[in-house]
């Protein structure tokens, strides 16, 4: 079965073409400037170069177009017809409510998706433009609907609730919902396949570090407590969003620096995180190599991110009761030896520890903890599209 897996900001559009048959990328693109001038889809098929396409495209339905031309084409396709793409999946930010897993994509489904607007005004109408472009084109195939919220829907309500009072809540549904569900749920059954056990025996934390991070406490396979909140600013120190602050702060500087509420949402969005404080950038990369040549407050952003992992971790520990299994994935996470020893060093008194060898490695799945660690620490590429594929492919497969 071959799948097409899509994901759509303002003004991009990534997309996969997956074998289900042996979990094969066929190919992958990017659609970028859609909407404004100078757009380009960058399109890559298996044992081909890429190739760049540079074509107007006005909306998310002529991107679209253009990347099924691009899998069909003659020369760099790797499909015949459209005809051969059985289900669509379709990364989708918030859910709200109303879903804990993914769902086959009906006019309710859209109508709820499109209720929670409200609270995810950036993500979801791009999400939504996509899913209707689609629609349009592939009129006939199933489309599925996979969210980041979804995961963490089995929260429990202490979990969940703020306190603040109840009433916002019921009016205006302000709770913690979290985010990057599908990569939390995918290293989580990764790690317990790994490990050789049942996911129902395993009390997990996995750590998302990238540019967005989130923490989440998976215990016996459910989410149970995850970093990010209402929006994906709460929780860590980011690229660029602050993270957990003291919300007084907000009303401080509104008043101190004249800021209105789109501005003061604008710094802590865009302008904080180790961007922020180390005033270098929002690139690990960057902020370590300066760290390295003495910056002071590159090597304190780096300190802050390190120790609010840490403190999570610990927070989640305590969540759970104990841990089997700590899982480091994302694009720092993945990469950065230096960041998981120093928040392993740190974590010995669980019984843990970190074979240097072991930990020296990229983007590879490997267990990195001792022999004898009490706790297991994992290094897994998370794959989002494969995990949208999977949820795709199961909830198709009941109806064609
Ligand atoms: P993501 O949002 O998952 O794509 O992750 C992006 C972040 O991963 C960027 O801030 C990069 O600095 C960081 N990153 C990627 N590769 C490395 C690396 N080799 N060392 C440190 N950080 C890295």
């Amino acid at each position: 079965m071959k799948i097409l897996v899509i994901n759509c900001g303002s003004s991009s559009l990534k997309y996969q073409l997956m074998d289900m048959d042996n979990e094969r990328v066929l190919a992958k693109g990017l659609a970028e400037r859609i909407g404004i001038e100078g757009s380009v889809l960058t399109h890559k098929s298996e044992e081909m170069e890429s190739v760049v396409i540079k074509r107007d495209m006005k909306n998310h339905k002529v991107a679209l177009e253009i990347l099924m031309n691009a899998l069909t084409d003659e020369k760099h396709g790797v499909i015949k017809t459209m005809d051969e793409i059985s289900a669509v999946g379709h990364r989708v930010v918030h859910a709200g409510e109303k879903f804990a897993s993914s769902v086959l994509i009906t006019e309710d489904v859209m109508n709820a998706l499109k209720e929670c607007i409200d609270i995810a005004p950036l993500h979801n109408p791009p999400n939504i433009m996509g899913i209707e472009a689609c629609k349009e084109i592939l009129p006939d195939v199933p489309m599925v609907g996979v969210f980041d919220t979804a995961f963490h829907q089995t929260m429990p309500k202490e979990a969940y609730i703020y306190p603040i009072p109840y009433e916002y809540y019921e009016k205006y549904k302000i709770r913690k919902y979290g985010f990057h569900g599908t990569s939390h749920k995918y290293v989580g059954l990764r790690a317990a396949s790994i490990l050789n056990k049942p996911i129902n025996d395993l009390k997990i934390i996995t750590c998302h570090l990238g540019n967005g991070a989130s923490i989440t406490a998976i215990k016996e396979g459910i989410s149970i407590d995850t970093s990010m909140g209402f929006t994906p600013l709460e929780g860590l120190a980011m690229g660029t969003r602050c993270g957990s602050i003291d919300p007084a702060i907000l009303t401080f500087l509104m008043e101190k620096e004249e800021l209105n509420s789109q501005e003061i949402n604008n710094i802590l969005n865009k302008k904080s995180g180790v961007l922020g404080v180390s005033g270098v950038s929002n690139d690990f990369r960057d902020i370590e190599e300066a760290a390295q040549k003495g910056n002071k407050r590159a090597q304190l952003a780096l300190d802050i991110f390190n120790y609010r992992v840490r403190t999570t971790i610990g927070s989640y520990v305590a969540a759970m009761n104990g841990v089997d299994a700590i899982v480091f994935t994302a694009g720092l996470g993945e990469n950065s030896a230096t960041n998981r020893k120093d928040i392993c060093d740190k974590l010995q008194f669980l019984g843990l520890s970190i074979d240097d060898d072991k930990n020296n490695i990229r983007g590879k799945e490997t267990i990195i903890s001792t022999e004898d660690s009490k706790v297991k620490v994992l290094v897994i590429p998370t794959d989002e599209e494969l995990m949208i594929a999977k949820d795709t492919e199961e909830i198709v497969a009941n109806i064609i």
